[in-house]
């Protein structure tokens, strides 16, 4: 099938045309090292100053306020390591949420395993983090919040200027992993009382294995790569120039065409759930109804496997994403639609569409009938869904 409908726009992008001119001649003709004195140098350092202050102003930020990374969890994990290391005097708390991506939960448990307590903080059947559980968590030693922007399986946006609010009211950081969020939404740190703030090059029509953090002035963060100067001497390493330019001009352009771009995957995105829910039974939306990613769709349905419906999704040139991590070898469902109160054989029937700019009408028309006739498919082959017809079970998603 020569046909692909892209609908894994959460999982990583497609480069963004502008964005491979923009980094090409940093590759050949451009390729002088930024730390050189001379000419060559110094185009590379203009280069990568450029990105940097296109990233300041997009988060309202100060350009020596952004660090560059090797990408979302790189930056995750230097800003819970090493705000953890520099402030374990004042405490040995942190806060996060039950459905961050694995870049944050994992850290947590390695910090918790270097003597630092971690809380989960639940979220409600729509993906929101609980507020009254956030509070509930602080204690005297508690030393970093961090709550990512929007989720990446869900999609929902979590209310992050109410949790930049009770962090600063309480003398505590606040990280926000926002590598979903950014170039998808609006994003001030100053309004949003966000202290560090990770994202990355791949999920935002930019070049993989590049990303930033966003370190306000005043955190006393600590180093992360130990060698030169670069990037303040707090990462160290001759610059990624081609992969920071590439992430300066995807930012540039997110930022340029945000409103229209969203505008239009709304409506596309709204388009794409109500046929779903209209025309399959026993199927519902996973994640918050309104306040959530623009790109965003997941879906849950009853008696059947989401591993089967990806791989039958594929064999019609359909690329999503499943609710359980199969993929990446557990049979386990995923921990964000536990979180939000899903059993796992309902989890386990679970679909991501993630849509793009490019994405259209066609290609949502062509999804949701090749989704149609596989879920017919798969509940046709199921013992369970023979009983629920039969009158002898109920289904758990009316
Ligand atoms: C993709 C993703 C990451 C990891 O980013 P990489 O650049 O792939 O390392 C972290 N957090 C969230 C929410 C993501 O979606």
């Amino acid at each position: 099938m020569d046909r692909v409908i892209y609908l894994d726009n959460a999982a990583t992008t497609k480069c963004a045309p502008e964005v491979v001119d923009a980094m090409l001649p940093y590759f050949t003709e451009s390729y002088g090292n930024p730390s050189s004195i001379y000419k060559l140098g110094q185009k590379s350092k203009a280069a990568v100053d450029t990105a940097r202050e296109i990233i300041a102003k997009s988060l309202g930020a100060q350009n020596n306020e952004i660090y560059f990374t090797a990408g979302g969890s790189e930056s995750d994990n230097w800003a819970l390591k090493a705000t953890a290391e520099a402030y374990s005097a004042k405490g040995k708390h942190i806060i996060t949420s039950a459905i961050e991506h694995h870049a944050i939960l994992h850290t947590c448990e390695y910090l918790q395993k270097q003597g630092f307590e971690v809380t989960y903080v639940g979220v409600d059947e729509n993906g929101v983090l609980k507020l009254d559980e956030l509070k509930a968590a602080i204690r005297p030693d508690t030393i970093l919040i961090s709550v990512m922007f929007a989720n990446n399986e869900i999609g929902t946006i979590q209310p992050i200027k109410e949790i930049g609010e009770i962090a600063r009211a309480n003398g505590i950081f606040f990280h926000t992993d926002a590598v979903q969020a950014y170039g998808q939404v609006p994003i001030d740190v100053d309004e949003l009382n966000i202290d560090m703030l990770s994202a990355s090059g791949h999920k935002l029509n930019g070049p993989k294995g590049v990303g930033f953090l966003y370190i306000r002035k005043g955190v006393k963060i600590r180093s992360f790569v130990h060698g030169g100067q670069q990037e303040r001497a707090r990462r160290a390493g001759t610059e990624n120039v081609t992969g920071i330019v590439g992430i300066g001009a995807a930012a540039r352009l997110a930022h340029e065409t945000m409103q229209a771009r969203t505008a239009r995957e709304i409506e596309l995105r709204d388009y794409l759930i109500g046929r779903i829910l209209d025309e399959i039974p026993n199927t519902k939306l996973n994640g918050h109804r309104t306040d959530r990613l623009p790109n965003n769709a997941n879906f849950s349905f009853e008696f059947i496997e989401g591993e089967s419906l990806l791989i039958m999704l594929d064999m019609k040139g359909i690329c999503g994403s499943s609710g359980s991590a199969c993929t990446s070898g557990s049979l386990d469902p995923s921990h964000v639609l536990l979180a939000i109160g899903l059993v796992h054989e309902i989890a386990h029937g679970s679909l991501r569409l993630t849509l793009s700019a490019e994405t259209t009408k066609e290609d949502i028309d062509y999804t949701v009938d090749s989704v149609k006739e596989i879920v017919a498919k798969l509940r046709g082959m199921s013992p369970l869904y023979e009983d629920y017809k039969a009158g002898k079970v109920k289904a758990k998603i009316q």
